[in-house]
């Protein structure tokens, strides 16, 4: 008795329309597609032996979609970092030398602590930085291109490190006394 072997390869690479889809077979019901960070191609995990046609079918059936999400990752923060000029960098920088000081008089105010020297970096993993024993506060020039509420909340969690120095319930306290919306800003920074 011949045994039925599949005829699909586990891995595919085929163009559906303007699309670069990723096929991979799996032992699975509904087939599923994601559109993927990195480069924007479309990856659909499917049943083993669904024919190609009706990949394809899907595949078009999702084009709006697609591009959607395509469109989201070319505007998304990430993405213009990667993409941005020297010239674009500094407006960054202009942005924030505008719009840190008069936040940091603010919050400064409310929390009764007395900030050092203000800097601006553009930096790859951090969001801003706090010297407890100056008081100089530096703050990535990247969050240009996030919502205010981020720039503030890293506003206000540098300043709250003059009071806390680590990360302790009583710095989250405080944090949270002056944005009780933080956690929201905080999860699109982490993101
Ligand atoms: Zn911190």
């Amino acid at each position: 008795m011949a045994y039925k072997t599949n005829k699909y390869p586990q891995d595919e690479l085929i163009f559906v329309d303007e699309f670069e889809v990723r096929i991979k077979r799996k032992k699975m019901k509904n087939m599923r597609m994601r559109v993927v960070a990195s480069d924007g191609h479309v990856e659909v995990n499917v049943p083993l032996r669904m024919p190609l046609e009706s990949v394809k079918a899907f595949v078009r059936s999702k084009h709006a979609w697609i591009v959607r999400e395509q469109q989201k990752l070319q505007n998304s923060p990430q993405r213009m970092v990667e993409l941005a000029s020297s010239a674009q960098v500094r407006e960054w920088r202009a942005a924030m030398e505008f719009f840190v000081p008069p936040l940091v008089e603010k919050w400064a105010r409310v929390l009764g602590v007395e900030p050092g020297v203000l800097a601006y970096r553009n930096m790859k993993s951090r969001w801003g930085s706090c010297q407890p024993t100056t008081g100089r506060i530096c703050i990535n020039t990247r969050l240009a291109l996030y919502p205010p509420e981020c720039l503030e909340y890293v506003v206000v969690h540098e300043l709250c490190h003059l009071r806390e120095h680590g990360h302790t319930p009583r710095f989250w306290a405080l944090v949270e006394a002056c944005l009780p919306d933080y956690k929201r800003a905080k999860k699109l920074l982490e993101a």
